[in-house]
């Protein structure tokens, strides 16, 4: 029924050390090298959610504080990890907004109120998302802690009356309320598809939210990240014995199964014959399956056929980005919920500014909003402007995201490929073009361009730059692109 409780010594996700003993540890360390006021303003609000192997992932409660930390603070806290944990472990930040469930459960402290009142929620990003794994009855939801972490909660604005819908959304909008209200019935599986930051995870979360608030009867609900879900059966073959059948059953007997990032199946040929089998099983049994993916299935490289076809049998709906109109909805719509009104003028240029990416545009208004309070100005459309410029935009420039739609549509490339891991030579080359423009048209640092591609390092940028610089000299086609490209994105910026 709960399948979270019982099943905490056979996820095998991550928790290996118990985070809040190493977390004292770390502060303890912290402590001692830091001024005390400062001490407790920046550190007493965060937590850490999980140490694995490899990395340990902390809890800021907002955007500014997870900048701020990793700005001032990484090198120390890495520091005071590898202390504690006597091995190096690759560190993590994550913006989890306090809420009463989290703070409760003791996964996240609460943030001070003055700050968290002004500086407001999350942008929706960050690396807990993507390894968390979440149970949940609605019989939990009845009690105090409604919704049982394991490293992460649902994040409570992820809700479909906080969802904008407009014509670029409608269908994945309608679709998802339509599961909630007859689950398997219309739609199985839902498969949703669309690029970075437009929604898809905020619409699987509010599915979620949605069940819990209305379901009448037991209900089990899981709801995770593809890579944790792999993660999970890796570390059920790791353990061997009957854990990989525990793993098997633990997720047949969902009610609904919700997978965030489907496409992290490509090139796993194991991981995708599991879930082919699971996929069956909940499929047989009526039960809702909803995916997302960052394309279509058969997009998806190398997924397997019968895979590609079984996510095609319910509903394939595609999430664009948002229209001018709907852009502006939601900015005003994100910063009414910190409780600001935004100049019309402000909004109109936010929404020209940023038309690709909600997850930027909300990053925008927090920032705008964030720095007003710090530096306690009035928001008008000259300070708006000066904030943007902070963040590469600046008007009559070239700001990298230009840079790199660009690209994407240059090379027809998706934006996550441009930020992916992946190096083959059609996803290489376009990002080492984009790293180059940036550095010729956005005067960004190469840290700030290699952190909007995937966070890379700077060296990376850096050899991108003197490549392109090289090959630009002999290759005539190149240096025609590199020309053309400049001179529509400058003339572009400057209309
Ligand atoms: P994805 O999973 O597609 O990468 P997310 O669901 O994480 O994107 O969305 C990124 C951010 O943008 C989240 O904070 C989310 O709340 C917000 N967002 C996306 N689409 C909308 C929308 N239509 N209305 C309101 N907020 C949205
Ligand atoms: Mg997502």
């Amino acid at each position: 029924m709960i399948p979270s409780a019982s099943s905490a010594s056979i996820e095998p996700t991550s928790v290996s050390i118990e985070p809040k003993t190493v977390w004292s540890s770390v502060l303890d360390y912290v402590r001692a090298r830091t001024d005390p006021q400062r001490f407790s303003e920046w550190f007493e609000p965060c937590g850490c959610l999980e140490v694995a192997p490899d990395h340990a992932t902390i809890s800021a409660p907002n955007v500014i504080y997870k900048e701020w930390i990793e700005k001032h603070y990484r090198a120390l806290l890495h520091e005071g990890f590898t202390h504690a944990l006597g091995r190096d472990p690759e560190l993590r930040i994550a913006i989890v907004p306090p809420t009463a469930s989290a703070v409760a459960s003791g996964a996240v402290p609460p943030a001070p109120a003055a700050r968290a009142a002004a500086a407001a929620t999350e942008i929706g990003h960050g690396t807990a998302g993507a390894t968390a794994t979440l149970a949940a009855s609605p019989k939990q939801a009845a009690t105090a802690a409604p919704i049982q972490i394991e490293g992460y909660t649902l994040n409570p604005h992820y809700t479909f009356e906080n969802f904008i819908v407009g014509p670029s959304n409608r269908l994945a909008h309608a679709a998802s309320l339509a599961v909630t209200e007859s689950p398997a019935q219309v739609y199985n599986p839902l498969f949703l598809h669309g690029g970075v930051g437009l929604g898809k995870t905020h619409l699987l979360q509010a599915i979620c939210q949605e069940m819990l608030k209305r379901a009448g009867r037991e209900l089990t609900i899981f709801y995770l990240s593809c890579e944790s879900f792999v993660n999970a059966y890796i570390g059920s073959l790791q353990k061997g014995g009957n854990y990989i059948e525990l793993f098997r059953e633990r997720y047949r007997q969902a009610d609904m199964l919700l997978v965030d990032d489907i496409h992290f199946l490509a090139n796993k040929v194991a991981m995708q014959e599991e879930f082919f089998h699971t996929f069956n099983a909940l499929y047989n049994a009526q039960k809702q399956i909803i995916l997302s993916s960052d394309s279509t299935p058969a997009d998806i490289p190398t997924l397997e056929q019968r895979l590609v076809s079984r996510f095609k049998w319910g509903l394939v709906a595609e999430i664009e980005p948002p229209l001018y109109e709907t852009r502006v909805a939601i900015i005003e719509r994100k910063a009414r919920m910190r409780g600001r009104e935004l100049p019309k003028d402000v909004v109109d240029f936010l929404a020209t500014r940023l038309d690709t990416n909600v997850r930027e545009i909300e990053g925008a208004v927090v920032k705008v909003l964030g720095h007003a309070f710090l530096e306690n100005k009035t928001i008008d459309l000259a300070f708006a402007r000066s904030v943007m410029r902070d963040l590469g935009g600046r008007p009559g420039h070239v700001g990298i995201t230009d840079i790199m739609n660009a690209i994407c549509t240059e090379f027809r490339l998706k934006l996550s490929d441009l930020q992916s891991a992946k190096r083959s030579k059609s996803i290489a080359k376009p990002r080492q073009i984009a790293m180059y423009l940036g550095r010729a048209l956005t005067g960004l640092s190469l840290e700030e361009i290699g952190g909007h591609f995937g966070g890379r390092d700077h060296t990376t940028v850096l050899y991108a730059e003197a490549k392109m610089k090289e090959l630009r000299e002999t290759d005539a086609d190149l240096r025609a692109l590199l020309d053309r490209l400049t001179r529509e994105l400058q003339r572009a910026s400057a209309s």
